[in-house]
């Protein structure tokens, strides 16, 4: 993979000056009587913030997609004498450049969510922001335990600059909800097993309840961008992978799904071994109801359910009972309280506890191949001294890296055939905010408790899930319309009355993950389904609706366009507005990337078999969301988990 450029390599003078006065037009100094932090807040602009400086740093490293387009809005701005413009006319000139879909909206997306994301995510060194202050934002509620209350269990393996090789019955790719189960089952089966995470190990005693000290437990650093950016990815990398910064939303596979994947090539997935794998995996997590409580922001969602006719019900978790929800605001930030039982407390336990080897920040290159079967794959190990290239030499390869990265790992390969990087799924979900008269502090409590599946099937056999979210500052910052810096300011003072919802969807149509031209992955998405065009607007509506009934006075929508409904103007009108808003101008998300590797019986379609195994190599298995045959349509986990038991009992029973 190519290294990453540097900051003079890609920021002219020209383009310096543009980014600077494109981030004190998002983020100016405005005249404000306030005092204290609130005025703060509104008398300093991004350059005084620091925020400017911080952004061109960060702009070598973006994806190249990403960097192109913001390279390029730069140079239009330039070209335009952007930097020598007066404030008012500078607004109208960035807007208008964001106005087309294209690349230079796709630019400013990228410096909107790197701007607003550091107004609430920078934090001093006593690990404050002062613009919570001004929102009345609490930030963290306790300090962490220490490493001695808090010890790493997990022995991780380190080496010397240079290169090394180590050998293994089994090298596991990715520690994650898929690899952790694998490598368990393996090690429990007396295997020697090698797992390498690219992610850092951390646990209890490094997480502090701050979104952007978490952040590094997230691919990429946070939330990334597919290439257009009309869809913004979420995954973990960490140690136990996104089972350690995620909501803890525990659902079965559906049944309809599973006789649909046992058609496809996957035996047996529609009878009672599955129920087994699925069992297994929801006891040793411990998944339970008994530890739900609702937040106020689910309140407002089941009230709203209520109202208007639909069923609702608690969701189950992977919670210790002894779950404290009054520091469940920062759970995807990792649970300081050690409530959360991912993989790091229960399957990478097992296969530590069985002999299983870790290796962290280690990024797999390729997987080797000779005559057709697995030898190994090939690694760069960081560590404080400098990089190790890392051999291991094993006949059996799990690549469970994640939904983006399993596909370019493959690719980087040159494995898995025509349908590798393919078919990907993403549960597309689309999120409304409704503004209350009472505090809702969605930051605060347990971030996901309730759901209602009685959208599932609305539109088309096609739907989504109704479930409540977390309020996270810097994306609730980032990512509404912009339309007048003073007015984005002062809507963001209302963060604590808003309650969020998203509605989860079922894909039917599908994405891609190709290379880049650095060799990573690069994913590719649109909404150009109709049938998920028709759940998007549905999903946007049913929920704008909810939130009325709840009692809202404002409903917002991530849309590129505002559209925004306060109270005295025409619902239905607005309604009318969300169902017919064009394509282009939705923003999706997506924390579950699943079906890039898939599983099933033909080749042209699948990569893997029906128990796992490539189609094109043998001794390569494929362990995560990516081998799941199409999306399940309710969050993936717990299915990509009891996959992974049963795709392991397959790869032992393989000898
Ligand atoms: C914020 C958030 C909230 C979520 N909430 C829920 C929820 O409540 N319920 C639910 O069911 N699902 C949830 N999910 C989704 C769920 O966590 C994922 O679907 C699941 O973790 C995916 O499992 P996986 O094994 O495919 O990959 P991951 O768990 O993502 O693990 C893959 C691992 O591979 C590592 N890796 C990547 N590339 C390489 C490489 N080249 N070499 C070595 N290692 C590599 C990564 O660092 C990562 O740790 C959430 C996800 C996020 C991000």
């Amino acid at each position: 993979m190519t290294a990453p450029q540097t900051l003079d390599a890609v920021l002219s003078p020209g383009r310096t000056a543009a980014l600077d006065a494109a981030c004190e037009t998002l983020l100016p100094a405005l005249q404000t009587d306030a005092g204290g932090a609130l005025g703060e807040y509104f008398a300093v602009g991004a350059r005084d913030r620091g925020i400017t400086a911080t952004v061109a740093a960060a702009v070598p490293g973006l994806p190249a997609d990403a960097r192109d387009a913001l390279l390029g809005l730069l140079d239009e701005l330039a070209a335009r004498e952007f930097a020598q413009a007066a404030v008012a006319e500078r607004a109208t000139l960035l807007i208008a450049a964001g106005e087309r879909p294209g690349p230079a909206r796709f630019g400013l997306r990228q410096l909107k969510t790197m701007v607003f994301g550091l107004l609430f995510g920078r934090v001093d060194e006593q690990g404050r922001n002062r613009a919570w202050d001004a929102v009345g934002f609490p930030g963290p509620l306790t300090e962490p335990p220490t490493p001695e209350q808090a010890p790493k269990t997990i022995p991780i393996e380190t080496f010397a600059p240079g290169a090394a090789t180590i050998s293994a019955d089994v090298c596991v790719v990715g520690s994650g909800a898929g690899g952790s189960v694998i490598a368990a089952r393996l090690a429990q089966a007396g295997r020697s097993v090698v797992v390498l995470e690219s992610g850092p190990y951390r646990n209890e005693s490094d997480f502090r309840q701050i979104e952007s000290v978490g952040a590094e437990m997230f691919l990429g650093g946070g939330l990334v961008w597919a290439e257009g950016g009309q869809l913004g990815l979420l995954a973990g990398s960490t140690l136990g992978g996104g089972t350690v910064i995620n909501s803890m939303v525990c659902l079965r596979t559906p049944d309809d799904i599973r006789a649909e994947w046992a058609a496809v090539g996957l035996e047996g997935l529609d009878g009672p071994e599955y129920d087994a794998h699925t069992d297994r995996v929801w006891d040793r997590l411990g998944v339970n109801t008994e530890a739900t409580h609702y937040n106020r922001n689910t309140e407002r969602m089941v009230a709203g359910l209520s109202a208007e006719g639909y069923a609702h019900e608690p969701l189950p978790r992977n919670a210790s009972l002894d779950d404290d929800p009054r520091f469940c605001g920062y759970c995807n930030a990792g649970c300081q309280q050690g409530c959360k039982r991912s993989t790091l407390a229960t399957y990478l336990e097992d296969a530590a506890a069985h002999g299983a080897r870790f290796v962290v920040g280690a990024q797999v290159e390729r997987v080797l191949v000779r005559d057709g079967r697995a030898t190994g794959v090939e690694a760069v190990v960081g560590g404080p001294d400098g990089e190790t290239r890392l051999r291991v030499d094993a006949p059996t390869v799990v690549v469970a890296a994640g939904g983006i990265e399993s596909p370019a790992l493959l690719l980087r390969s040159g494995m898995g055939g025509p349908a590798a990087g393919r078919h990907l799924r993403v549960h597309p979900a689309w999120i409304v905010t409704g503004v209350y008269d009472e505090p809702v502090e969605a930051w605060s409590g347990q971030i996901q408790s309730a759901v209602s599946f009685d959208l599932t099937h609305c539109e088309s056999g096609a739907g989504f899930l109704v479930e409540s979210l977390a309020l996270s500052l810097p994306t609730w910052a980032s990512q509404p319309a912009f339309v007048d810096a003073r007015q984005h300011r002062e809507e963001l003072l209302k963060l604590p009355y808003m309650a969020s919802w998203h509605g989860v969807s079922h894909d039917h149509g599908s994405g891609e993950v190709v290379l880049d031209r650095d060799g990573r992955a690069l994913v590719r998405w649109g909404l150009d389904d109709d049938v998920d065009r028709r759940v998007a607007a549905r999903a946007h509506v049913e929920l704008a609706r909810l939130h009325r009934a709840a009692g809202a006075r404002q409903v917002f929508t991530f849309h590129w366009s505002e559209r925004r409904w306060q109270e005295g103007e025409d619902f239905e009108e607005y309604l009318r507005e969300l169902q017919e808003a064009p394509p282009e101008d939705y923003t999706a998300y997506s924390a579950h990337q699943m079906g890039s590797c898939r599983m099933g019986a033909d080749p042209a379609e699948a990569v893997a078999d029906g128990r796992g195994e490539l189609h094109d190599v043998c001794g390569v298995w494929i362990g995560d969301a990516s081998a799941l045959p199409t999306a399940p349509g309710v969050n993936p986990m717990i299915t990509i988990m009891a996959l992974a038991e049963r795709t392991a009992a397959h790869i032992a029973a393989a000898g």
